[in-house]
């Protein structure tokens, strides 16, 4: 989706932030660049450096992305259920809003409802909770099957999850979404100044 010249103008604000960063014999340079930047080369500058939103570093916005290794369990148009990899009990899923809001969207209830279901006829739980979670300002909702000997979290093997992802998707594929080591960092014809991948 394309950036508003609103959105434009923040992004500008935040990377004109980052000039102290920079050699000051570059800052005069880079400062010219970003101001030139048109709204297509902000958002391709955003796409190659990751930035999902203007925080940076956001886990789940990575997960999103594809740029960090998930189990995914299910997906909609607005969001992706993953396993927790340090899970209160088994098949405890974290339903992820694909865009960074503060509020869990509506439309992303229903994704976890699914999951809800799903969790239930693979493992029977006694129950199966739906929790509103906010961590690093992305919000999202967490599904907790409940079997009744809960005590702690503990963190998952990698073949734990996958042996999960597996019975809860009922397929058995090897692969999970993992993060490709060669997406294609592609330069492109776009001059961008490079910056510091996160803007703190
Ligand atoms: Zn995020």
């Amino acid at each position: 989706m394309p950036i508003t010249d609103e959105e434009a103008s923040k992004i500008k604000e935040q990377l004109l932030t980052q000039l102290d960063n920079f050699p000051e014999d570059k800052r005069e340079q880079i400062q010219t660049q970003i101001n030139s930047m048109t709204n297509e080369q902000i958002e391709a500058f955003v796409k190659q450096n990751q930035l999902t939103h203007l925080n940076g570093g956001c886990i789940f916005c990575s997960i999103i992305a594809n740029k960090t290794p998930s189990y995914k369990i299910a997906e909609s148009p607005d969001g992706t259920a993953i396993l927790e990899i340090n899970p209160l009990s088994k098949g405890h899923a974290l339903i992820i809003p694909k865009e960074h809001l503060e509020e869990i969207p509506e439309s992303i209830r229903s994704l976890a409802q699914q999951v809800a279901t799903k969790l239930k006829e693979t493992f029977s739980p006694n129950d199966v909770q739906i929790n509103e979670l906010k961590i690093m300002d992305h919000a999202l909702l967490e599904v907790v099957p409940i079997y009744g000997d809960e005590t702690e979290k503990k963190q998952a093997t990698e073949e734990e999850l996958k042996s999960l992802q597996n019975q809860i998707t009922g397929e058995a594929k090897e692969e999970t979404s993992e993060t490709e080591e060669d997406v294609e960092e592609d330069e492109g014809d776009e001059e961008v100044p490079v910056l510091p991948p996160r803007i703190p």
